[in-house]
């Protein structure tokens, strides 16, 4: 491709090193997907010149490949960020925190969260949905992906902390995206030009199709697949919020160049409860009678899990803040007496309270215990903070300890964000568990995840320079999400759809809403300018083509 056409508009840098390339072509997932190039655009300005360039390209040589894939900092784990075309990375230039206020902050998209919580943590305040991945991600890629964690629990996803984004549209100019009323929305479709026909073209679109789109609403606690349609038009209130569907649309319509996020306050005291889970059978029970104390984490992992853990019990001492391995192995003494007495549970869930004192969260805590204790007698109450920090380790830790230690054989997201409603699990995790093992010769695997929102990582380790062991992976997927849809589940409460699970759309929602996903993207987007292949137009081959082999 001839890049002349930037020379002295683009302001930022252009490169294509062999380094640079290999760099950019992955991200977290299973794919390897190598670009033309990659942009370091200095600002918005440039930005907007990248857009114009590539419309012109598109006008002059229709049948050219030529796109835009923005990029934060790639710890994506669908294949968002990977493009054949060119990505624009925002993490060099676009990376200022502008202000820290009282319940917001408005940043650009290349900040890492670890440094805007930095910033927002001097003021008593966080953002309440950062993911697992907080030390390396950022906040262009959170937005994005509609990211969600442990505290989602209580304080939902993403898309409840972003009151107005500003971003690049497919026109080449910025506009600011926020809700707004019946009249102000009625004056936008007004007005003659490219933000009107926007927003007139897709209130038509989800006013006329108001049930189904309702109706294709996954019926679980957290969603990050297909576009938030549901969440635009609040009928009741008439308000039109356009920052609802930009959430979570993985760069397909447009560039994310600011954004304003909604802050909490941090509350000081924290107490965790620990619950050993023998019987699957007991979950549902167990999950209401936890929700009813209203814990601000409810986290899982399972006994697979464990097993990893005890195999690379030295990598844990530094991190739980013990001396040595033995005074880490001792920390143990709770799970080595379960497994000379019953075995091993199957699942360790962690119930963590927070509030404004010790003595209220303890009393949370002892509450829940005796509560559970009427049905449920395995749980714990750590005896201090280096006890109560190996459980966290573990459920935050294991799978980047273990991704460390495996040479041949890889971590790699297969069916790795899967949702179903608590009151289903006793019937469909030991189905789950059931596929998973069938393919035990080719992947090793094990759970953790969000217990309260019946969403599981399924962390899955292969060795991807095996043809046979890459031939499972659509197998796996296939049948995985379709026990989920059989449940009535989402194929990806988090993580979103990239490259992975664009091609299950239709699978998850049906051949109508996907429709719907197309004429969204093509009232954005009609060149197909942003991340094509993502959210609409995907496929199974163009997937398993580009999955690495190291
Ligand atoms: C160990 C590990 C744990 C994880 N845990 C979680 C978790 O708990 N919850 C969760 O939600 N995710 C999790 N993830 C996935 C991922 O880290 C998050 O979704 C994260 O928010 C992505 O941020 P990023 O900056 O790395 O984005 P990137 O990977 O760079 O990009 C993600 C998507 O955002 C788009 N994008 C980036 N910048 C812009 C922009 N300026 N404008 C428009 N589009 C843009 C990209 O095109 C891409 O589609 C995990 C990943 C890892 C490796």
């Amino acid at each position: 491709m001839d890049f002349s056409g930037l020379k002295g508009k683009f302001r930022g840098e252009i490169q294509d090193s062999e380094d640079i390339l290999k760099t950019y072509s992955r991200d977290t997932s299973l794919f390897e997907v190598i670009p033309e190039v990659v942009a370091f655009p200095k600002d918005a300005e440039d930005i907007k010149t990248l857009i114009q360039f590539v419309t012109k390209q598109k006008q002059e040589y229709p049948n050219e490949q030529i796109s835009l894939t923005a990029r934060a900092a790639g710890t994506d784990m669908s294949g968002g960020p990977l493009t054949e075309s060119i990505v624009v990375d925002v993490m060099r230039h676009l990376n200022h925190i502008r202000e820290v206020g009282d319940g917001y902050a408005t940043a650009e998209p290349g900040v890492y969260y670890r440094d805007f919580e930095k910033a927002t943590l001097e003021k008593g305040q966080i953002m309440p949905s950062y993911p697992a991945s907080k030390d390396i991600c950022a906040i262009g890629g959170m937005i994005a992906n509609n990211a969600g964690g442990e505290k989602s629990l209580v304080y939902g996803k993403t898309q409840n902390y972003v009151p107005s984004l500003t971003v690049v549209l497919s026109d080449g100019n910025e506009y600011v995206l926020k809700p707004l009323t019946k009249s102000e929305l009625e004056t936008k479709i007004s007005a003659d030009h490219f933000e009107g026909r926007i927003y007139g073209e897709l209130f038509k679109l989800i006013a006329e199709h108001h049930d189904r789109i309702q109706m294709a609403r996954p019926k679980v606690s957290k969603n990050s697949s297909g576009y938030n349609l549901w969440d635009v038009w609040d009928r009741e209130k008439e308000i039109f919020d356009i920052t609802k569907l930009f959430v979570g649309s993985q760069g397909t319509l447009g560039i994310i160049t600011e954004a304003t996020l909604g802050l909490v306050k941090v509350k000081p005291a924290q107490q965790l409860l620990v619950i050993f889970v023998r019987d699957l059978q007991t979950l549902p029970q167990l999950i209401s009678t936890v929700l009813k104390h209203h814990p601000e984490n409810f986290e899982l992992y399972d006994d697979k899990t464990l097993g990893f853990v005890f195999h690379l019990l030295p990598s844990f001492v530094g991190r739980v803040g013990a001396k040595n391995v033995l005074e880490l192995a001792w920390e143990f003494l709770p799970e080595v007496k379960m497994m000379l007495t019953g075995g091993l549970p199957k699942l360790i869930l962690l119930a963590e309270f927070t509030g404004e004192s010790e003595g209220e969260v303890m009393a949370q805590a002892l509450a829940t215990q005796k509560d559970l204790g009427a049905f449920h007698d395995k749980t714990r109450i750590p005896k201090d903070e280096m006890e109560a920090r190996k459980y966290w380790t573990i459920r935050h830790e294991a799978f980047n300890i273990l991704r460390s230690h495996t040479s041949k054989k890889k971590t790699v997201p297969v069916v790795d964000d899967i949702v179903v409603v608590p009151q289903k699990l006793p019937e469909f995790l030991p189905k789950l568990y059931g596929i998973l093992d069938e393919y035990k010769e080719y992947m090793t695997y094990a759970l953790g995840g969000h217990i309260g929102e019946g969403n599981f990582h399924v962390y899955s380790i292969l060795d991807l320079g095996d043809k046979k062991a890459r031939n499972i992976i659509p197998e796996v997927a296939d049948r995985v999400y379709d026990l989920v849809l059989q449940y009535g589940g989402s194929i990806t409460g988090e993580h979103n759809d990239g490259i992975i699970r664009t091609p299950y759309l239709e699978r998850q929602f049906g051949k109508e809403m996907v429709q719907l996903f197309e004429e969204t993207k093509r009232i954005f987007d009609p060149l197909n300018i942003f991340n094509p292949g993502k959210k609409v137009d995907g496929s199974i081959e163009y997937a398993v083509a580009h999955i690495r082999t190291s």
